[in-house]
């Protein structure tokens, strides 16, 4: 068999994926154009890395689609400088590109499992070098490295939980599904001299957040 070529598939994604969907922000392209998604796909799921689409990660679990962790990326508006917070490491991809866009990344994870895949993976990419990889509930944020500048949540919450509110710094920006089960609002909250603004800034369907204040069963 012929083996896959995946600098080819990384930028047909980016072209195809991200440009054409309204990723503009040239550092997130570049930094999605050489991050190696392959490498945080199970095994047995490699074929899949550049779907436009979730795939599975065990643990009931998906890395997340592309465009998504793209969207994401694009709406903390990262200069290089910032501290970041990571909520649901997974795979570590989302943590990865990250790492690449921003100073320092918290990646926090709650299922054991994942937390030692995410390093292994971050490891093998190269990537892990300002990462740091916590086993916790990221429902309470984490306060030992506060305050950040951006923080992701990458699963569904019923209610923006206050603790990660409250450890954004002064301009600090968080994305986080929030709503149903099923589908959630992607929220982006601003801090601005203590106050925050919340705006609605797209649809889309995540894992639910587990933890204190996340959903119960
Ligand atoms: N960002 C990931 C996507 C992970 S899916 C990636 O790029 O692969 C969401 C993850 O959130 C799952 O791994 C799940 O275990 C984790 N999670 C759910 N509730 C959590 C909580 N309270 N604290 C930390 N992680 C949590």
């Amino acid at each position: 068999m012929k083996p896959v070529d995946w600098e080819a598939e990384r930028k047909s994604m980016v072209a195809h994926q991200l440009q054409r969907r309204g990723i503009l922000d040239p550092a997130v392209l570049a930094v999605m154009g050489r991050m190696p998604r392959e490498l945080f796909v199970p095994e047995r799921h490699r074929a899949l890395a550049y779907q436009d689409a979730p795939v599975s990660i065990g643990f009931d679990q998906t890395i997340s689609q592309p465009y998504m962790t793209a969207f994401m990326s694009q709406a903390l508006e990262l200069t290089g400088h910032e501290r970041v917070l990571d909520v649901g490491a997974g795979s570590g991809y989302h943590a990865a590109v990250l790492g690449a866009l921003a100073a320092r990344v918290y990646a926090i994870e709650l299922i054991p499992e994942l937390a030692a895949e995410a390093e292994w993976n971050l490891h093998q990419a190269g990537a892990g070098g300002n990462i740091a990889v916590i086993r916790g509930d990221g429902s309470r944020g984490y306060p030992e490295a506060m305050p950040y500048d951006a923080i992701s949540v990458a699963a569904g919450a019923p209610e923006i939980p206050s603790a990660l509110v409250d450890q954004l710094g002064d301009a600090g920006r968080l994305v986080i599904p929030v709503g149903a089960r099923e589908e959630q609002d992607l929220l982006l909250v601003t801090k601005k001299d203590g106050k925050t603004t919340t705006r609605k800034v797209a649809l889309c369907r995540f894992v639910p957040l587990r933890g204190r204040e996340g959903w119960r069963d």
